[in-house]
């Protein structure tokens, strides 16, 4: 049999063409918080004052200003529990910085500080969600823009100006005290 050459398909050529934006699931949309705040190391329950944060190297400093994309609104902790520490479980892989969208951004982000927002009015509501459309993720029967709220937020997030560089090591190694078990005796 004679050999016939196979074109190879370039990578990414027409993949990149057709596809489609992706659905809110894709981009961890979230949900306003709750107090009416923008999202925020500040009030997510994975940051402790002692500027760490839980899923991040301990050894980078992660102030009450800084966002990344897996936020979860809460109380932030004192400091970072030990049982021994979170941070010396054998199996933890921290998240890189570089993927998580860790930034410094004063004041929060929410869709409506978000270069892919179009404000439409209070009066708009589609699918649930009053505010406006988000031209980076497709509505749930995947055609864009989608429905999101001014308070709301993405993974995706962009106000376009460029990400700030991060102090990579944390210069003081921070003490925290073991935390009591049920019966109030330290770990
Ligand atoms: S870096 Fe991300 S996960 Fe960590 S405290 Fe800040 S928002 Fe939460
Ligand atoms: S407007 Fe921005 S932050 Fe809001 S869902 Fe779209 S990309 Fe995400």
């Amino acid at each position: 049999m004679a050999d016939v050459e196979i074109p190879l398909p370039i990578v990414g050529q027409d993949v990149v063409k057709d596809a489609p934006l992706p659905e809110p699931w894709g981009v961890l949309l979230a949900h306003p918080n709750p107090d009416g705040s923008r999202k925020s190391c500040v009030n997510c329950m994975m940051w402790a004052r002692t500027d760490q944060c839980a899923i991040h190297d301990p050894d980078l400093i992660i102030e009450a200003d800084h966002i990344c994309g897996y936020h979860v609104f809460g109380t932030p902790m004192e400091v970072m529990p030990t049982r021994p520490s979170i941070h010396d479980q054998p199996n933890i892989q921290y998240v890189d910085p570089d993927y998580s969208g860790l930034d410094s951004v004063p004041g929060g982000t929410s869709c409506d500080l978000c270069m892919y927002y179009e404000p439409i009015g209070e009066n708009y509501e589609a699918d649930g969600v009053e505010g406006g459309l988000c031209h980076q993720i497709s509505a749930l029967d995947e055609n864009p823009p989608a429905p999101v709220g001014p308070l709301m937020c993405c993974a995706a997030w962009d106000d376009g100006s460029e990400p700030e560089t991060l102090e990579p090591e944390n210069p003081e190694p921070v003490e925290t005290p073991p935390m009591p078990d049920s019966e109030g005796n330290p770990y």
